[in-house]
């Protein structure tokens, strides 16, 4: 029996945080520039950092405290969604009247996936970066992470995090084209296998995302397990942006036309997946900024993630929008779903034409992952678009912390900045998150224990 439990966000501290990002970057972030700089030091500090345009730092102190506290509840939320999964086949804690305390499968973060923040540096309305923290955290806990993307924008951050790491494999579906933030992206493999890019073409549907995602998913899971370093994956992210939804007003006409469904679609295969082979779930949020279809959205996910815990729970969703204090805002057809017709799916253009564009775009989209399956199996040597320096042997492990900047009473380690080339593996989870689910104050978690919260 399923339960959907929320949990309260842990907020992270300064040592989690530092786990990745530079703690010179931090202490920007945490208290501004120093009062000693004039005002044109202190402007190309912040520049420096990409502090600036869609990431600025608040003036006051006051403002900066709400920054602080937003960067430390995104991150800790999404560590501490990490820490409540459970590996399968271990046996659930006990509370005192003999009940499981957890035996969590699949956990959500709606509020995390900011996946464009880096090492040192802010980008695309993201501070700090949660997805990278989280998969850190899987990957010590686990063992070998995928992280997958299906945010319409390039999930760069988490890429250049794990760039050459075969311990968190990164795939990326997203717009790639010239002008389109962050620019990166471009279509190939990097890393000999261990980053994959595709780019989708605009208007694309959920009849080409769906079969789509699936062939990827299948294939990148399928074939690590057989032929790339490190085999089988133990753990999974998934980042769901709303942002290729239809109409994304930030994204503006010339993006995806998903409807609610394709990302639903995608988050209950993956979730099917997982549970069949016995991997927990991390699904992690990220952008979509028409705030009621990001809504629409996160709230069908949320039951399709629950296909990991109880199988058939999706189709069984009531279509309606459910009747509460923003019920009006639903309207008009107060349904959860979204539907774009079919002439907006092609920003107005001809239908014929457009629909020709995007099966080309899909058809480019096969041939990368093609070329992908063919160099990991062997086949082909190397990859395209990157050269293949550093990629495919030890490998790069930016991103991922030495035993040395772990803490587990919280304090500060000496050596808390990220090494580029560590491949220490801390192993085991012994991190002061372990023992999150008796503290229950984290994300929201589909488990499948007996408690009695929810059905
Ligand atoms: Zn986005």
């Amino acid at each position: 029996m399923g339960v959907i439990r929320p949990y309260k966000p842990m907020k992270a501290s300064l040592v989690h945080l530092s786990k990745f990002h530079d703690p010179d970057y931090l202490s920007l972030l945490q208290s501004g520039p120093p009062p000693s700089l004039s005002p044109k030091e202190s402007l190309d500090l912040l520049d420096s950092y990409n502090l600036v345009d869609d990431c600025e730092l608040p003036p006051t102190p006051s403002g900066l405290k709400v920054l602080w506290n937003y960067v430390t509840s995104v991150a800790g939320a999404s560590i501490h969604a990490a820490s409540l999964l459970t590996p399968y086949g271990s046996t659930p804690k006990r509370d005192s009247a003999g009940r499981p305390v957890r035996d969590v499968r699949v956990a959500l973060n709606w509020g995390g996936g900011r996946h464009h923040a880096r090492l040192d540096g802010a980008g695309g309305f993201c501070y700090v970066n949660d997805a990278v923290l989280a998969a850190q955290y899987m990957r010590r806990k686990f063992g070998k992470v995928l992280y997958l993307d299906i945010d319409i924008h390039h999930a760069d951050g988490v890429e250049e995090a794990f760039r050459g790491s075969w311990r968190v494999v990164t795939v990326s579906l997203h717009k790639f084209h010239q002008g389109f933030f962050p620019g990166t992206g471009e279509a190939g493999v990097g890393s000999g296998g261990a980053e994959l890019n595709i780019p989708l073409p605009d208007g694309v549907t959920d009849a080409d995302f769906k079969p789509f995602y699936e062939s990827v998913f299948d294939t990148v899971f399928t074939i690590n397990e057989t032929h790339c370093r490190g085999g089988a994956f133990k753990a999974v992210v998934l980042a769901v942006g709303a942002d290729g939804l239809h109409g994304d007003p930030v994204v503006g006409r010339d993006g995806w036309s998903l409807s609610t469904h394709g990302l639903a679609g995608a988050v209950a295969h993956t979730a099917r997946r997982c549970r069949e082979m016995k991997v927990p779930l991390l699904v992690l949020g990220g952008g979509g900024y028409d705030d009621v279809n990001a809504t629409r959205a996160f709230g069908i996910c949320t039951v399709a993630a629950c296909e990991g815990v109880k199988p058939g729970v999706l189709s069984r969703l009531p279509p309606g929008a459910p009747e509460g204090e923003y019920f009006h805002r639903y309207g008009p057809t107060f349904s959860l779903h979204t539907s774009p017709t079919e002439r907006g799916t092609y920003g107005g253009t001809d239908v014929g034409r457009g629909r020709r564009r995007v099966e080309g775009g899909m058809e480019d989209a096969r041939g990368v992952l093609g070329g992908w399956k063919r160099i990991v199996e062997g086949k082909v040597d190397g990859g395209f678009r990157y050269d293949e320096e550093g990629g495919g042997e030890e490998g790069n492990e930016d991103g991922e912390m030495s035993k040395d900047g772990m803490s587990v009473n919280g304090e500060l380690g000496k050596d808390t900045k990220p090494r580029a080339q560590d491949t220490s593996d801390d192993g085991g989870d012994n991190d002061d998150y372990d023992d999150a689910d008796e503290n229950p104050n984290a994300a929201l978690s589909a488990s499948s224990n007996t408690d009695k919260d929810a059905e």
